[in-house]
């Protein structure tokens, strides 16, 4: 795995979040990228519409390509835009009538309570009994998943507060002092071309997490356990354009974060030496990166990918380029729901934090299904089954591009 490949694996860890900022007032990213032009319920549940050029450029490709007269073209756009509208309208009811409990409290308890377990960790790591020492290791392993993966992805996506200044205090704590890379550059892989662009070719088509001149068990099985190790490393080749002012600071945030583990397992753990101490980060650190990886290949790749000059519609995008894994007791906790089995709401409503994902779900299939539109499931063994036996098929050639002409 190179370095700039598993950046953006890594910058995947944090390719979350600040979408609810983005469509919240006037539907532009606080970066200025539009994120869709289906009307979008800010995180106060108001209304945010903005027109996308992209799809205004379907638009005139399906004129273009003859694709029935333009009144029949513009009655099918009025029908998928009347349909995001409606779907927007039923989630955007359902936040409204959500606590703030519901909205952002479970998901702050969840991540609070991984920050909670982390002296019990430290101490349990002291002891000389076996098993106290391999829950120690396996508390910290769950609570630096949960912090570094459900954590920097509602931070990118600022779905953990309502102040902008707050969201962006949260990005930095989560992507750079957690989870060792720089927050800019996570932010923008995951906001800007990931969810802007989900499955445009070229743009968010997932091809950055294809390695292709390692084997597939390899990829699958091995090459995830140096994620720790390369994320640091890939954060320092990604600081090229960044001012002096985010250079230091992700140098010194990145560091903190490293250096504060080691020196706890010296200092209140017990570890003797710096290899034994660097080891146990390593172990903990690596303890999901294979869940991690997997996740993110299984919801997109092998999925219909569009042209970036003929996307469609953004409910026909996320409906056909978005798959959901199934409920996992272990996963919802620590990848959070968005990433598991609510990606497709997700995808739809980014701004929406995992517990919101949750609550729309039951009206987000309902209406897709009613609607003849795809609701995307797979188990995640037979997404692993798929990956292993078509991986070349999937993970070393481009993939083909989807014209949903028919459905413009
Ligand atoms: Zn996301």
């Amino acid at each position: 795995m190179d370095g700039a490949v598993a950046g953006k694996l890594i910058t995947e860890i944090s390719r979350g979040a600040r979408e609810v900022f983005l469509q919240h007032g006037g539907g532009t990213h606080r970066s200025g990228v539009r994120m869709s032009s289906a009307p979008e319920i800010g995180r106060d549940g108001q209304w945010d519409r903005s027109p996308d050029a992209g799809e205004k450029e379907t638009r005139l490709q399906g004129k273009r390509h003859g694709n029935g007269t333009v009144e029949g073209v513009q009655k099918a756009e009025e029908d998928r835009e009347s349909l995001m509208m409606e779907l927007t309208r039923l989630v955007q009811k359902v936040v409204k009538e959500s606590s703030w409990w519901e909205r952002q409290g479970i998901d702050c308890a969840i991540l609070a309570s991984a920050f909670l377990s982390l002296p019990a960790a430290f101490l349990l790591l002291r002891s000389s009994e076996f098993l106290l020492f391999v829950l120690g290791i396996l508390v910290m392993g769950i609570a630096h998943a949960i912090i570094t993966i459900k954590g920097t992805h509602l931070a990118s996506h600022g779905s953990l507060s309502e102040s902008q200044a707050w969201g962006e205090f949260w990005a930095v704590f989560f992507i750079e002092v957690c989870g060792s890379f720089t927050a800019r550059a996570g932010v923008t892989a995951h906001i800007k071309m990931h969810h802007a662009h989900t499955n445009i070719l070229g743009l968010g088509d997932s091809s950055t997490w294809r390695v292709p001149f390692l084997p597939r068990s390899v990829y699958l099985f091995l090459a995830p356990l140096t994620v720790p190790i390369i994320t640091p490393l890939v954060a320092l080749s990604q600081l090229k354009g960044h001012t002096v002012f985010q250079k230091v600071r992700t140098v010194l945030m990145v560091s903190l974060g490293l250096y504060s583990q080691y020196w706890l397992l010296i200092h209140v753990s017990g570890f003797q030496s710096p290899a034994s101490a660097l080891l146990c980060m390593l172990i903990c650190r690596a303890m999901f990166s294979l869940p991690y990886i997997h996740v993110n290949i299984f919801q997109h790749i092998g999925l219909p990918m569009f042209s970036p000059t003929r996307r469609p519609k953004r409910i026909l995008q996320m409906t056909h380029g978005v798959l959901n894994l199934p409920r996992n007791p272990v996963l919802d906790w620590i990848f959070g729901h968005s990433l598991i089995n609510c990606h497709v709401e997700h995808h739809l409503f980014p701004f929406l934090s995992d517990n919101m994902c949750l609550k729309v779900k039951p009206v987000v299939s309902k209406y897709l299904r009613e609607k003849k539109l795809p609701y995307q499931e797979d188990s995640y063994l037979s997404r692993l089954r798929l990956f292993f036996h078509k991986y070349q098929e999937l993970m070393v050639f481009a993939p083909a591009i989807t014209e949903l002409v028919g459905v413009q």
